[in-house]
């Protein structure tokens, strides 16, 4: 399945990252392996794409009230969803190599189908993403306009 939507400025982009969070939290579908494990949507497009924009309005739409940071520095972050759900933000800008990623213990985090899990740049790390991920593509068209793609 494969979904485009362009967006017009970055409320529209949050907007559009409140309203799949909301989707994907309701469907086994969406996870790895149907329902057995987590749900990992990975984020892909050229710096200043939307990405982070669009996970903010995803944090959003899952009812964390934190607000979300590009975590330059920072390879992981753990948000609690509610009492026994878990949002993981990642960004792997700055990993060397995949490998990073599993010191992280990114297998364990992956085999709880409670936790929901965005990566940005997950292409550096597609190596080990489990197949069943969700892809999202960010492109720039101009300024203020985002192609946004959803794969699955
Ligand atoms: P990334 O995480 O992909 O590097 P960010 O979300 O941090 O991108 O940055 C996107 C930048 O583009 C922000 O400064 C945002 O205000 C701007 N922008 C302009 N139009 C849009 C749009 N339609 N959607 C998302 N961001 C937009
Ligand atoms: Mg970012």
């Amino acid at each position: 399945m494969e979904k485009v939507f362009i967006t017009n400025r970055p409320s529209q982009t949050r907007k559009l990252g409140a309203v799949f969070a909301k989707e994907v939290l309701g469907r086994r579908d969406f996870s790895v392996g149907g329902g057995k494990r987590a749900i990992v949507i990975g984020l892909a497009g050229d710096l200043g794409s939307g990405k982070t924009t669009f996970l903010q309005g995803f944090a959003r739409g899952l009812g964390i009230k934190e607000k979300i940071l590009s975590p330059t520095f920072v390879l992981m972050k753990k948000f609690p969803i509610n009492r026994e759900r878990f949002f993981y933000h990642m960004d792997c800008y700055r990993i060397q190599k995949p490998k990073d990623i599993l010191a992280l213990n990114f297998k364990e985090i992956v085999a709880d189908h409670r936790n929901v899990i965005v990566i940005e740049w997950a292409d550096l790390i597609k190596k080990i993403l489990p197949r069943g991920s969700v892809w999202i593509k960010f492109e720039f068209i101009n300024n203020t306009k985002r192609k946004i793609a959803v794969l699955k």
